[in-house]
């Protein structure tokens, strides 16, 4: 039964297998941040990204990207690259090592960091500050690869390490393969409204068994193995617990019915907006692509549909839908005015015309034709057509 009748972005959604591993873990009384639905959800993560890959489960995605610079040896005074076009969980870590975000912007294909800017800016960087930035952070915004293939040319040309922020992008895959397993390290998150949830959770993708192990290491404030609490490093405090791996193993069961659900979604969006003028549909470029659909977005035609994207907002709200602005760019915060930026418009257009429209589990057939059929009668109402 839907819990409610508000038609939301995406809200959490239970595969009904979730209680059998929470109440396994009650049973043994493994209520602990470790054990066997830990290793059991790390197997299924590891199963399912594939290309020889580890993972280690953590208690957000915002701790994985942490841990992921940590591992890159990222410290005061370095500079990070980072997308502009993005969540700032993206960029706050960078912060948390004392180093400096240098934001990059996007290319209007994949709305993702832009390869040229990229170089551009690595070149800049080096010329003003004598030195290479120390890792690029490149995000796989709304689930969307990014140009992945031009973007590791670039960084491995100069040697500087990337971490993927697939947070948003779990199952999303360029040239087959799965978004999170290109660069040095990866990131997903299993937030309420991800593609799958652990309440909160998130996980770091790692190349190999020794580096799951010194990860793990971090993530359990670095105790060393003495039979005394022994300290040699800064360590966090990062574990995911047994009872949200619990809910997390679960949800692996329904993952591919989720992911095909957000890809239904957005077919169903890209057949009625195609008939719409004015409004167009953030899509996979080429068929090298395939997004998995997280949120589905739209760009407004202001002169076309006779409203902006805030005035949308208000309308679709006015029928009980939720829709959201796209991220406002991280060189637009002011939080991040004093980092370096290196800007081409791209992002802040995109900011200026679009809006994400619901796309998750819950999301019915019935509604999506209930929202086009808002968005419609709305630019009649405007346009007279
Ligand atoms: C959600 C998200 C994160 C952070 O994940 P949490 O699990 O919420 O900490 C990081 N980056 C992006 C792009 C996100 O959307």
């Amino acid at each position: 039964m839907k819990p409610q009748e508000r038609i939301l972005l995406c809200l959490a959604h239970m595969s009904g297998n979730e209680m059998k591993y929470i109440n396994d873990a009650f049973a043994d009384n493994w209520v602990v941040p470790l054990g066997p639905n830990v290793n059991g959800f790390e197997g299924d993560l590891e199963k399912f990204i594939g290309e020889n890959k580890r993972v280690v489960a953590l208690s957000a995605g915002t701790a994985a990207l942490h841990l992921g610079l940590v591992q890159l040896g990222v410290g005061q005074g370095d500079e990070v690259i980072c997308q502009s076009f993005t969540f700032s969980a993206s960029a706050n870590p960078i912060c948390y090592q004392g180093a400096t975000p240098v934001f990059v912007d996007s290319e209007p294909q994949t709305w993702n960091m832009s390869p040229e800017l990229l170089e551009e800016a690595i070149i800049d960087r080096k010329e003003k500050t004598g030195k290479y930035p120390k890792a690029i952070v490149v995000v796989y915004l709304y689930g969307m690869p990014a140009k992945i293939d031009e973007i590791m040319a670039v960084a491995e040309k100069y040697g500087i390490p990337v971490l993927e922020d697939a947070a948003e992008a779990m199952g999303s895959e360029y040239k087959g393969r799965k978004c999170g397993t290109f660069g040095a390290y990866g990131a997903l998150s299993f937030n309420g409204n991800k593609m799958i949830t652990t309440s909160g959770g998130g996980a770091l993708i790692v190349p190999d068994e020794k580096s799951k192990k010194e990860v793990m290491f971090y993530a359990t404030q670095a105790r060393e193995p003495f039979p005394y609490y022994q300290h040699e490093k800064i360590g966090y405090n990062y574990r995911m617990s047994n009872i949200s791996a619990g809910i997390g193993r679960g949800q692996m069961t329904i993952l591919e019915e989720h992911i095909a659900h957000h890809r239904h979604v957005h077919e169903l969006y890209e057949k009625a907006f195609a008939e719409i003028d004015g409004i167009e549909l953030f899509s996979n470029p080429t068929n090298e692509y395939n997004s998995n659909y997280w949120l589905c977005n739209i760009l407004i035609d202001e002169d076309k549909t006779g409203f902006n994207y805030e005035e949308l907002r208000q309308i679709l709200e006015k029928g009980n839908v939720e829709s959201r602005p796209l991220w406002k760019p991280m060189h637009l915060q002011p939080v991040f005015a004093n980092c370096p930026a290196y800007v081409n418009g791209v992002s802040e257009s995109l900011f200026n015309c679009g809006l994400c429209l619901p796309a998750g589990p819950w999301v019915s057939d019935e509604e999506v034709a209930y929202i086009i059929e808002i968005i419609k009668s709305a630019i009649r109402e405007r346009k007279g057509k």
